[in-house]
């Protein structure tokens, strides 16, 4: 049996999907590409076994196994973080274990402080249209007009609001975290501060972004950002918090893990382990270094004026198209990359005045320091030419060449 004899409607729209992934240049810098191992720990007959619970401690039957695959899981996140004291490796997505940790730290109505969506924020951080926003009650700081947190402001609006929950990290946000202000800033007006390293993960792992362990409460992640692992999330906390956080991912908002993903976990923790990995972020860091060197050069304005990490926010709010029009103009030429709000944005969440470009997916592939600018110069070809038909031709046959020298790993 297989999927391409038995269903060939899925199996044609698979192998279309790994046709795009070879063919085109991944941008979208919450994307990256997992190795062969990862995928086949996902495909695994994990999948098969309930194990609501935790490992030694389950409602079901025959989980000698996987509780032997959730405890390495645990304890190599644990070793990949240091200072970390506990973790639950068992929320489905970064939104997931974000919805843990308000249950086990807040009472439905009380007030969370985040960082405003269309500064960079995510829909978890307090948006109406979350649950983060529905059940509490979400107030928001914003960048200054330098496209940087402005801790002063935090710190005027955390005394004012009072809020219960300071929440901190982003997804388009290109500077570090001063995790040790904010943490005096929870410390005055008593707050909880949690930290979402959701896209950061990876560099904080390898100690190229400042650790937000030893300074916050709790501490979320996805697994498959720049920490390159399945499609998952995790969730940590202080010891003496592990107990709550636990129950409110399961019974609180899960029922039964997913263990085929937590052993892909697992070996995604392996690699990250590995000094390898630590070479991987460092080209990650890199090439986003030249590729916002070039795009600046080629006279676009990026937030903040660069990076400090793996993305960049590329500002169009003066150019004469918009963050819809330049994704659509890139996607013909086969570089994808997502729209997306600048700060003091004019256009809607749907249009928008930027583009958000990152460099994980990019790297993994084995692109250097070198094509990083050369992509950039094509971003840059794309959008001056994205009215002349043969300019953009040349330009996709270029990122073709690019791709077909670079294979996707698995
Ligand atoms: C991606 C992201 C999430 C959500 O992750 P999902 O796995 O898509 O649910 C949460 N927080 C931040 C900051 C993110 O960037």
């Amino acid at each position: 049996m297989s999927i391409a004899r038995q269903d060939p409607e899925i199996f044609q729209a698979m192998e279309a999907e790994r046709f795009r992934q070879q063919e085109e240049l991944e941008l979208i810098a919450s994307e990256n590409y997992v190795s062969a191992d990862v995928l086949e720990a996902m495909g695994s007959v994990l999948t098969n076994k309930y194990a609501e619970g935790l490992p030694g401690k389950r409602y079901y039957g025959g989980c000698q196994h996987v509780d032997v695959v959730e405890e390495i899981a645990r304890t190599r996140a644990i070793a990949l973080f240091s200072g970390s004291e506990g973790v639950n490796v068992q929320p489905h997505s970064g939104a997931q274990a974000n919805a843990a940790v308000y249950l086990a730290a807040l009472k439905a109505g009380e007030t969370i402080l985040g960082l405003d969506l269309s500064n960079g924020g995510h829909l978890t951080h307090g948006s109406p249209a979350n649950s983060s926003g529905k059940l509490y009650r979400a107030v928001h700081y914003k960048v200054d007009d330098g496209g940087r947190i402005d801790l002063d402001q935090v710190r005027e609006i955390a005394q004012r609001e009072r809020p219960r929950l300071i929440m901190t990290g982003a997804s388009a946000y290109p500077r570090h975290w001063d995790w040790a202000a904010f943490r005096s800033i929870a410390d005055e007006v008593g707050a909880i501060l949690v930290a979402d390293i959701a896209h950061v993960a990876g560099l904080v792992a390898t100690g190229l972004h400042p650790t937000p362990f030893g300074h916050c409460d709790y501490v979320t992640t996805t697994t498959h950002k720049t920490l390159r692992g399945p499609r998952g999330g995790m969730a940590f906390a202080r010891a003496d918090l592990m107990k709550g956080l636990n129950s409110a991912v399961f019974p609180g908002t899960q029922g039964g893990p997913l263990m085929h993903v937590i052993a892909a976990k697992a070996v995604a923790f392996r690699e990250a382990l590995d000094p390898s990995f630590t070479v991987y972020q460092r080209q990650v860091l890199a090439n986003a270094q030249a590729m916002a060197t070039r795009l600046t050069e080629r006279g676009f304005r990026l937030v903040s004026g660069g990076t400090d990490n793996h993305l960049m926010l590329i500002d169009l709010s003066d150019a004469p198209y918009s963050g819809k029009d330049a994704e659509a103009v890139l996607g013909q030429v086969g570089i994808t990359v997502n729209k997306n709000t600048v700060p003091n944005e004019k256009r809607s969440p749907f249009v928008t005045s930027g583009i958000r470009v990152g460099t994980p997916a990019m790297t993994t592939r084995g692109l250097g320091t070198e094509d990083a600018g050369r992509v950039a110069d094509l971003i840059a070809d794309a959008l001056d030419n994205r009215e002349a038909p043969s300019r953009l031709d040349a330009v996709r046959a270029e990122v073709h060449a690019l791709c077909a020298r670079h294979p996707v790993p698995a």
